[in-house]
């Protein structure tokens, strides 16, 4: 019933109780109860006296069939959800992991907005509603040591549905963000895992993608950041956002598939070509202490390498943080 109510709403203009309830068949008293509902899950709706309710504008919600006609890969899963709403898809596909006892499963979901969206080490992902992309997805591996290099790997895959879609000047930049012209934070992937470590576990791999970036957005963050819309010049993403995501999800999941099997290695040279920070002087910062020097890209299993005064140094992908040094030495 929300799905349904809230198709209804997505065109951004007013629609009177009286008209949903015609619409989806019910009473007025049990539209409002649907709206209030909605209201409880935080989607931005409008009231007006006299006028009725609408969403702050036009947005295009995830579609099943929407993403079916832009060749979603649906049967690469055992389960996919579309929610309004969620604290974090990541935190959903936990607690799916968690209820199937170490049974291996694929899913992903999707929520068309996150009231606790994260990034690495806590740090809040701003998840506004139905502008941008949030997913997550589960994917059973046979093994901790299997893992190593995976956040590039999803990168990399975005990368090239982003190359598909005709974006130019995206790079990656070690270990889990995607950039876009220079330093504007696309999208970044977090990895967390579950169930055994030893031989069988369950990763779930998060992944938040800015479709349409405002500057109220920009505003509660503390770098640059972009949406796909305004990298392209274009003022919304409606009309292209489930085909982005179809395309987002293929590229993905073909990686997946390969990776299961292959690992890394064969996607270091790829990685390097597209290594947003590549010959620049970086700054990379370890939980109490920090190391200067050149980004040499990454070795086969995925670690940073870097040229430093002692010589290169090779660092894997743990609670770190890379950053530009510019010639002034202020780090970006
Ligand atoms: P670091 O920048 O330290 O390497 P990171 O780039 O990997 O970390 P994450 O921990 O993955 O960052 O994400 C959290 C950070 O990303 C936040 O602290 C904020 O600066 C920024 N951020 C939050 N929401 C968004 C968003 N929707 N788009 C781009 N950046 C965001």
């Amino acid at each position: 019933m929300n799905q349904h109510l809230m198709t209804l709403l997505a065109d951004g203009q007013f629609h009177s109780g009286e008209a949903l309830g015609q619409a989806l068949g019910i009473s007025r008293a049990a539209v409002w109860k649907q709206l209030q509902k909605l209201e409880d899950m935080n989607v931005p709706l409008h009231s007006v006296k006299g006028k009725g309710y609408r969403l702050p504008e036009a947005v295009e919600l995830l579609d099943r069939e929407a993403l079916a006609q832009a060749g979603f890969p649906f049967a690469a899963f055992d389960a996919v959800d579309l929610f309004l709403s969620l604290d974090s898809t990541n935190d959903e596909l936990m607690r799916r992991a968690g209820l199937l006892e170490g049974r291996p499963s694929k899913q992903i979901c999707f929520a068309e907005m996150q009231t606790s969206g994260r990034g690495r080490r806590g740090r809040q992902w701003v998840s506004p509603f139905a502008r941008n992309l949030y997913f997550s997805i589960l994917w059973p591996f046979d093994g901790i040591a299997k893992l190593q290099g995976l956040s590039l790997a999803v990168g990399l895959a975005v990368q090239r549905a982003l190359v598909e879609l005709k974006v130019e000047g995206v790079g990656l930049k070690w270990p889990n963000d995607v950039l876009i012209q220079g330093e504007h934070k696309l999208g970044g992937i977090l990895i967390e895992l579950t169930g055994v470590v030893t031989d069988a576990c369950q990763v779930v791999i998060g992944m938040g993608l800015n479709l349409d970036w405002r500057v109220q957005d920009q505003a509660r963050i503390d770098q640059n950041a972009i949406g796909l819309a305004q990298a392209l010049g274009k003022k919304t993403v409606v009309g292209m956002r489930n085909t982005v995501t179809a395309k987002v999800i293929e590229h993905i999941t073909q990686m997946l598939e390969r990776f299961t099997l292959d690992g890394f290695a064969p996607l270091k040279d790829e990685w390097n070509s597209v290594n947003a920070f590549d010959g620049k002087t970086v700054s990379l910062i370890l939980p109490s202490s920090s190391v200067r020097g050149i980004c040499r890209g990454v070795n086969e299993i995925g670690e940073l390498a870097l040229e430093t005064e002692e010589g290169m140094q090779y660092f894997n992908a743990g609670e770190v943080s890379l950053r530009e040094v510019k010639d002034d030495g202020a780090t970006v």
